[in-house]
């Protein structure tokens, strides 16, 4: 997935974007409201983690204005422990969830997956066809009852392709999940990825539309 984070702390930053990037999320990491403001209607976005105390901009004047221009993107609040009223105003401001700081990184992921799940329209969680599962939000994955190890990276380009079975999805729009801005993008790695996975998952699990991308069936 494609995930904004805004941090002003260096250090909250830095964990935040690494345990991201572990998972296989191309992550923009911004430090201050204005560069917030900017990201977000630059770019489209799964999620935003929306710290609320930042320089330049209130987070909450990003959020207000983000919801003012019809933007629906998920967004996941981050404050205080004893800022209840700022919670509650965020809240009422748009924000789909929050997080107390300090907060622990595997709720923090948890509350990810349950929000892009949401946001995709899906309640239940994991994809069947053809004897093979697989399930993004605990990241399992099996075939005729096997199961299978995906590495980060194959899930981010599995993820969008099963949250929605039957879109045709471009290597440009699955590349955006995988690169962030200033990464290095490999040219042929999602090629490579669909590879791998249909190497795993069986061949005719992710189909190839000539010259437009790639999809999974319909279960
Ligand atoms: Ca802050």
């Amino acid at each position: 997935m494609r995930l904004l984070l805004v941090e002003d702390d260096a250090m909250i930053g830095e964990a935040v974007q690494g345990l991201l990037r572990a998972e296989g999320h191309a992550v923009d990491w911004v430090r201050d409201g204005l560069q917030a403001d900017a990201a977000l209607r630059a770019q489209r976005y799964d999620l935003a983690l929306l710290d609320l105390g930042l320089p330049g901009r209130d987070g909450l004047d990003v959020l207000r204005a983000l919801r003012a221009r019809g933007d629906r993107t998920p967004v996941l609040i981050a404050t205080a422990r004893d800022a209840v009223a700022q919670r509650v105003q965020g809240l009422d401001a748009g924000a789909d969830d929050y997080l107390l700081k300090p907060y622990d990184l595997d709720e923090l992921l948890a509350r990810i997956r349950a929000l892009t799940r949401r946001a995709a329209g899906r309640a239940e969680p994991a994809y069947e066809l053809h004897g093979v599962t697989v399930c993004p939000a605990t990241r399992e994955a099996s075939v005729n009852g096997q199961p299978v190890v995906l590495s980060a990276r194959e899930w981010a380009v599995l993820e969008p392709l099963v949250a929605r079975p039957g879109v045709v999805l471009s290597r440009a729009q699955l590349e955006d999940k995988l690169y962030g801005w200033g990464d290095e993008i490999n040219s042929n790695a999602v090629e490579v990825y669909i590879h791998g996975l249909r190497k795993k998952l069986g061949a005719g699990f992710i189909l190839n539309v000539r010259g437009v991308g790639y999809m999974v069936p319909k279960p």
